[in-house]
């Protein structure tokens, strides 16, 4: 049934038999150069001159005023919610479509996750769902959100900018505001993705990206936090390297700290990575253009995002007619060799946030039945892909 598709997909990779997987990583830099560069160092650890040097390479790209490297991204999501001033039995309103980090870091901070729905569109939080949420359910005493229910603190919302696709963040971030609510973005799977031609993660207080084995760039395990608040990036920092407070040979931390400060090891693998941002990033649209042009001929639907959006098509997505015609595509496709996979299951409907309290969440439920991810892999070989700058000077001149 879906013969024509998988076909398609393996001559847009090249390959007749071999397996294509969902996204595989693409090292064409100087990945080996600067971590070889770490280990003849000695400096493979919470200290060295490539963490520093990846901070200012991701302030630099979102156009924040500081970053902090973390050790992974759920790491860096649990950092920014208690910079932000979640405290344990808060509550922090999410999206139910998303990966399980971001209601994880939720728990983690000991607030509660609570769930409202996301457009159809974007796959991201819906303004209006939100919006109307609120209303309903919150009143503002002393600058604060109260769920008038709970009677718990609203303290916090992460919005999640689902495959890359931005959402309507100034939207979300106008309500917020309203409502005296922290805006932290789960921008994890969105670096290279522009709203209105800023950066998505900048909107907010605060955020947030991770450097996964299979996000657009990796460095084997790592994130960060950005954000325009100098207060907040320092107390970041702080919370993310024990609390101690800084001195050539005493041990003395002021608070329960955390030890989630990126290595230079993997932050060497970030600043080649980095690099090539550019160039991945024109691959994978490349890729993206003939998708487009090949499912514009179909009765599947790609999905293209909001036109105030510019995409970095991490995973390029389809929409089947239904849950049946999904679970044919997903049968065929991986049969073949052809690595798809369906949107995560609801975070409401897993076992430890069953209990959270919920918008409806009608759109959610929609996508969930029918979203599809295809394989989206940058290409080297097909389209541009070179190293368009270098840092190594830089980095042994601080070394
Ligand atoms: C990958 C991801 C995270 C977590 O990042 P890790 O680096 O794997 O901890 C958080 N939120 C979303 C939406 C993600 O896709």
């Amino acid at each position: 049934m879906y013969k024509e598709v998988i076909a398609h997909i393996r001559s847009l990779f090249g390959e007749d038999e071999a397996f294509i997987p969902l996204h595989a990583p693409w090292f064409g830099g100087n990945e080996k150069t600067y971590v070889l560069d770490t280990i003849e160092s000695t400096f493979v650890s919470s200290v060295g001159a490539y963490v520093t040097r990846f901070e200012e390479m991701m302030a630099e790209l979102t156009g924040a005023k500081y970053a902090v490297a973390t050790t992974s991204g759920t790491t860096a999501l649990h950092l920014a919610l208690i910079t932000a001033g979640v405290q344990p039995g808060d509550e922090v309103i999410t999206q139910p479509l998303t990966f399980v980090a971001t209601a994880n870091a939720i728990a983690h901070s000991g607030a509660n996750p609570v769930f409202v729905d996301v457009d159809r569109d974007t796959m991201g939080m819906s303004p209006g769902a939100l919006r109307q949420f609120l209303d309903e359910n919150a009143a503002v005493r002393d600058g604060q959100a109260i769920n008038k229910h709970t009677g718990k603190r609203i303290a916090a919302c992460v919005p999640m900018h689902t495959f890359g696709f931005p959402l309507r963040i100034d939207e979300v971030q106008q309500v917020c505001s309203e409502y005296g609510i922290a805006l932290v973005e789960d921008s994890a799977e969105s670096i290279g993705s522009y709203y209105k031609g800023r950066h998505t993660g900048t909107f907010g207080v605060a955020g947030v990206f991770s450097f996964n084995g299979n996000k657009t760039i990796t460095c084997g395990g790592g994130g960060a936090i950005v954000t325009n608040d100098e207060a907040f990036a320092k107390r970041a920092k702080h919370l993310s390297t024990t609390a101690k407070i800084p001195h050539a040979w005493e041990f003395v931390h002021d608070e329960v700290g955390y030890n989630y400060r990126m290595p230079n090891l993997n932050a060497a693998l970030a600043c080649a990575q980095l690099e090539q941002l550019p160039a991945i990033l024109e691959n994978k649209r490349e890729l993206a253009e003939a998708y487009s042009a090949f499912f514009k001929e179909s009765n599947i639907e790609l999905v293209r995002g909001i036109k105030e959006s510019l995409p970095n098509y991490w995973l390029n997505t389809v929409m089947l007619e239904n849950m049946e015609a999904r679970d044919a595509f997903l049968q065929e496709t991986n049969a073949q060799q052809v690595m798809t996979r369906p949107i995560w299951r609801l975070m409401n409907k897993l076992p430890m946030y069953a209990q959270c309290m919920h918008g409806r969440l009608d759109n959610a439920e929609w996508l969930e039945e029918r979203v599809v991810n295809i394989p989206s892999s940058c290409r080297p070989g097909r389209g541009n892909i070179a190293i368009t700058r270098k840092i190594t000077d830089f980095v042994s001149q601080k070394l």
